[in-house]
């Protein structure tokens, strides 16, 4: 198992989790167990994603470094909204990054 990478907090890393999932590699997330157990934690805890099967790694970061790439590019044309969250999302990207729901069929 390998670190692939920490998170800024747990959706992010859930959706990276989800996202890696539709790829096709496991990932697992740790230290995100610790969220809700106790109410106060220190801010420097972020949940880290894992790849399961080392061979994975290479093409895992290649998606995460697409996936932030897009998330670094909001608002370019091309990206839509979400009906759920009124996230705005790149086009490159099928499902809301913050809520996981589904693009919008188009019109
Ligand atoms: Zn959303």
């Amino acid at each position: 198992m390998q670190q692939l990478y920490q998170a800024r907090d747990r959706i992010e890393a859930q959706i990276l989790h989800d996202f890696l999932d539709r790829h096709l590699i496991e990932t697992t997330i740790l230290g995100d167990y610790l969220s809700g157990a106790i109410g106060e934690l220190p801010a420097d805890i972020y949940p880290t994603l894992w790849v399961i099967y080392d061979g994975d790694l290479d093409r895992a970061r290649e998606l995460v470094a697409r996936f932030l790439r897009g998330s670094e590019h909001r608002g370019e044309l091309g990206s839509w909204t979400c009906e759920s969250c009124g996230e705005t999302v790149s086009e490159g990207f099928d499902l809301c990054w913050r809520c996981g729901q589904e693009r919008p069929a188009p019109a």
